[in-house]
């Protein structure tokens, strides 16, 4: 299987019609009405309510599958915070993935369902004495150094006579990326240490006298929704010069490159993808030839695609409860909205939604989806194509819904973030509970 991309042309005319974003798995049950994993949409919105977020588990596998062959003798990390539940962590084990997190709780959930530690890699800039505590003590392979206070920090906590392997975070002064707030490569954003300065040569050189740490390689992370392989290769040039400069400076032959992820994807039929199969021939070479030209042994290559293994694999599912017709614009308005899924407020994400579960040969109107959260911007889809009959009662689901949406749900109204449904071989089973005004309370103790 290749990853689909948004560049494959719809299977018939009709914008409505196209499902290539979605899971391979969907199959129209009757008309008008869609199945993912052989489970009819509408029926789970029945059975478990709405808003509701559907997992194809087995486009979830295949993704995982699909970035190992294309990746050959590479180490794949899928990053949790695009979305984390125990079953995605026992998925993403059981097909041979490591796992990036970036907090104490999602290493914690990962371990408690039983992920092997030594196959995690821990990041973030801000990391917490408690959290270098915590990842030392579940035995976490690999902690990524972000800043030189985190050196000493660390150091003094790894227990005598071990050491814990790190890599260093390095901002390589690439800009790429979706969205500035999603460019994480430059070197003026809060990520990683930068060349240009000398602060990434400065702090490679404090962790090699630290006898407690051992810096088996360097990591970046460019940003995330990037569509280009070019901003990848010029990583690959910018480190292993860097890991050549160390290695002449110190005697020190690292062993790992880890180029982050960012891989993008199309959210609305014609979006530009990232065309993962290039990207890894690409890197593949030029890393053979930059090691070459530097004299260096070609590193281990490690990936960490989150959005990428995720996002098309998860569907959310609304309710319609009001349509509004102003004079300029139709409104729609749905059961969810900005709690369950902060993109289009925070980036300006457009997305595809699609009327399902009964048919309409009505013909279709430009309507501006929103949410039920108390501010205007609660915007889920503006100006989209929907069957002109939508009417309170419809059920509409947006595709590409698996990554960002959940992890960065927020209590906002105190709506109750909503459940996650795994479909697979015409089965749906429920992942994670919604959120009820019990759990609500539970953690509200004063008085
Ligand atoms: C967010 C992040 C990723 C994953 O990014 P995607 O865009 O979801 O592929 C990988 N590595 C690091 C360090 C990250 O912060």
């Amino acid at each position: 299987m290749t990853l689909s991309t948004g560049a494959v042309p719809a299977a018939s005319g009709a914008p409505a019609d196209d499902l290539s974003l979605w899971p391979a798995s969907t199959a129209h049950v009757s008309p008008g009405r869609l199945a993912v994993g052989g489970v009819p949409l509408d029926e789970v919105a029945e059975q478990y309510g709405t808003p509701v977020y559907v997992l194809d588990e087995q486009e979830v596998r295949d993704r995982c599958r699909a970035y190992l062959r294309d990746f050959p003798g590479a180490e794949v990390l899928y990053a949790a915070k695009a979305f984390l539940c125990r079953a995605m962590v026992h998925w993403v084990a059981e097909e041979g993935l490591g796992l990036d997190v970036c907090s104490a709780g999602e290493l914690d959930l990962a371990v408690v369902t039983g992920f092997p530690p030594e196959r995690i890699v821990l990041h973030g800039n801000a990391k917490s004495p408690d959290e270098l505590r915590t990842a030392l003590r579940l035995g976490v392979g690999r902690i990524v150094i972000d800043s030189s206070s985190e050196i000493a920090r660390l150091a003094a906590i790894v227990p005598a006579g071990t050491r814990q392997k790190v890599l260093v975070r390095i901002a390589p002064g690439i800009a790429a990326g979706g969205h500035t707030k999603i460019r994480t490569g430059t070197a003026d954003q809060k990520f990683g240490l930068s060349v240009t300065d000398g602060s990434a040569q400065h702090a490679v050189a404090r962790i090699l006298h630290q006898p407690g740490l051992e810096l088996v390689g360097l990591h970046c992370h460019l940003g995330s929704q990037i569509t280009a392989v070019r901003p990848y290769l010029a990583a690959v040039r910018r480190l292993v010069g860097l890991m050549a400069r160390i290695r002449e400076q110190h005697g020190t032959t690292l062993t790992q490159l880890d180029l982050g992820g960012g891989h993008g994807i199309a959210y609305r039929p014609g979006d530009d993808a990232l065309d993962v199969p290039a990207l890894a021939r690409a890197i593949r070479a030029e890393l053979a030839d930059s090691c070459a030209a530097a004299g260096i042994p070609v590193p281990r290559l490690t990936v960490e695609p989150g959005r990428a293994v995720v996002g098309p694999a998860g569907i959310a599912l609304y309710r319609v409860l009001a349509v509004k017709r102003t004079e300029g614009t139709t409104f729609v308005a749905v059961d969810g909205g900005m709690s369950d899924n902060p993109r289009p407020a925070l980036y300006g994400v457009r997305y595809a939604p699609r009327l399902i579960g009964r048919p309409s040969t009505a013909a279709t109107a430009t309507v501006t989806v929103v949410g039920r959260h108390c501010e205007a911007g609660d915007i889920l889809a503006s100006d989209v194509e929907l069957p002109g009959d939508v009417h309170p009662g419809d059920l509409l689901a947006v595709p590409v819904a698996g990554a960002y949406h959940l992890s960065m749900a927020s209590g906002y109204n105190l709506v109750g973030r909503p459940p996650v449904v795994a479909v697979t071989q015409a089965r749906p089973r429920l992942l994670v509970r919604r959120e009820s005004p019990d759990d609500v309370r539970r953690r509200d103790i004063g008085l």
